[in-house]
């Protein structure tokens, strides 16, 4: 059996999967096993920050494993409470957080938070939860519900939990607040709804109105967050103070993590929440070293200087193909490029694949670009030189 063979045989299948077989990987470059090179521009989306093969990270994993690799939350555990002090300063909030390992599952306790806050703050209980159309929070079967896609409502899955509604517009929000409103979660710029960004007078008029009323602000910055905007997190961008914050793609630069912050930080008592795996050596370690490396890069201007060049890039490119792009969005390293139609679309990433660039979709219509937050201008050049010739034989 080859490893195609032996993929479709015993993995479940779940993805449109591309057979290609990476071997090696230098920070935004991948190479397969024939040896081609592939720009990527989608850091796995969005998950290594750090870039492929980042040493610091493979050392600082590498020493902790080597050691222990796993204790219980039951035992204390060192690089957990300094990366939760870390991100706490980063984030320049007065929070605590808990550890999780992927993004629905911080979202799953965003959502417990604020199930609990709504059971023990009011004398009538409040458990609802108001989402946007087009966002998205999860897969588990209480995170899907909460995403704003009907299509992911599927009858196969159903039934689903019940406190979940759905609005169109930020502006319908306050309409359909009601006395068991407890919160109000969403993602500052929607990523796999199309890297879609919020006004940020609009956001921070909902935060404050939510704030006189007292109902949550869930922000979901499982993709914005770990500076993938510019700033560490994307709130801190848009200048506003949520009561609950999730993260979980960039923090750990490829080992899996998840995070959601409170400012409510006695909400929990122990037997509340739990999770076997989370925050562990591994996966702190290896996001404490992450979000070192990135305050750095952020600190010494690099990080500003990759986000213009990036910015200065994709807007020629976008400039010179505007027989195929209508339009650029995004912030930071969180960039998109709308298409005419969704066949194009499909065509174009298909054809950057065989052109050796690597990039991705998002919502019907939008090609989107997540690269490391180290992407050399090299990459970035490369990158888009062989994006250019992908749509010369679209
Ligand atoms: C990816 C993503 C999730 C889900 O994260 P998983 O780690 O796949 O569970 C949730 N919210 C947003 C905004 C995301 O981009």
């Amino acid at each position: 059996m080859n490893l195609e063979q032996t993929d479709k045989t015993y993995v479940l299948n779940t993805y449109a999967r591309n057979y290609v077989n990476f071997t090696k990987g230098v920070n935004a470059t991948l190479f397969d096993e024939k040896n081609n090179n592939y720009i990527d521009f989608t850091s796995g989306i969005g998950v290594v920050s750090c870039g492929h093969g980042n040493k610091r990270i493979a050392d600082a994993i590498s020493k902790q494993v080597q050691n222990i690799t796993h204790i219980s939350n039951l035992y204390c555990i060192e690089p957990q409470a300094k990366l939760a002090k870390k991100i706490s300063e980063l984030s320049d909030y007065d929070v605590a957080m808990f550890f999780a390992n992927s993004g629905a599952e911080a979202n799953e306790g965003a959502i417990k938070i604020a199930r609990k806050y709504g059971e023990t703050k009011f004398n009538n209980k409040k458990y609802k939860v108001i989402t946007l159309e087009h966002s998205f929070h999860g897969r588990t079967i209480t995170t899907v519900k909460a995403t704003g896609q009907s299509a992911m409502h599927t009858d196969n899955f159903s039934p689903y939990p019940d406190g979940f509604s759905y609005n169109a517009q930020l502006n319908d929000i306050y309409n359909s607040i009601d006395k068991q409103t407890v919160a109000v979660m969403l993602e500052l710029v929607q990523g796999e709804g199309g890297v879609q960004p919020f006004p940020k007078e609009d956001i921070q008029k909902l935060a404050s109105f939510l704030k006189e009323k007292e109902i949550l602000l869930i922000i979901d910055e499982v993709q914005t967050g770990a500076y993938r905007t510019g700033e560490f997190l994307a709130s801190n961008l848009y200048d506003i103070k949520p009561d609950i914050i999730t993260m979980a793609k960039g923090v750990g630069s490829g080992v899996p993590i998840g995070v959601v912050m409170t400012t409510h930080k006695d909400i929990f008592e122990p037997g509340d929440h739990g999770s076997t795996f989370g925050g562990n050596y591994l996966s702190t370690t290896s996001a404490l070293e992450a979000c070192t490396i990135l305050d750095e890069l952020k600190n010494d201007g690099t990080l500003d200087e990759t986000i213009l060049y990036f910015e200065t890039q994709l807007k020629k490119f976008y400039e010179s193909n505007t027989n195929v792009f209508t339009d650029v969005v995004g912030l930071g390293l969180m960039r998109g490029l709308r298409v005419k139609d969704a066949q194009t679309l499909s065509a174009i990433i298909t054809k950057a694949f065989e052109q050796g660039v690597l990039v991705l979709k998002a919502g019907k219509n939008t090609l989107r670009f997540l690269p490391p937050l180290t992407i050399s201008k090299e990459e970035i050049d490369e990158g888009f030189k062989r994006l250019g010739k992908a749509l010369e034989t679209l």
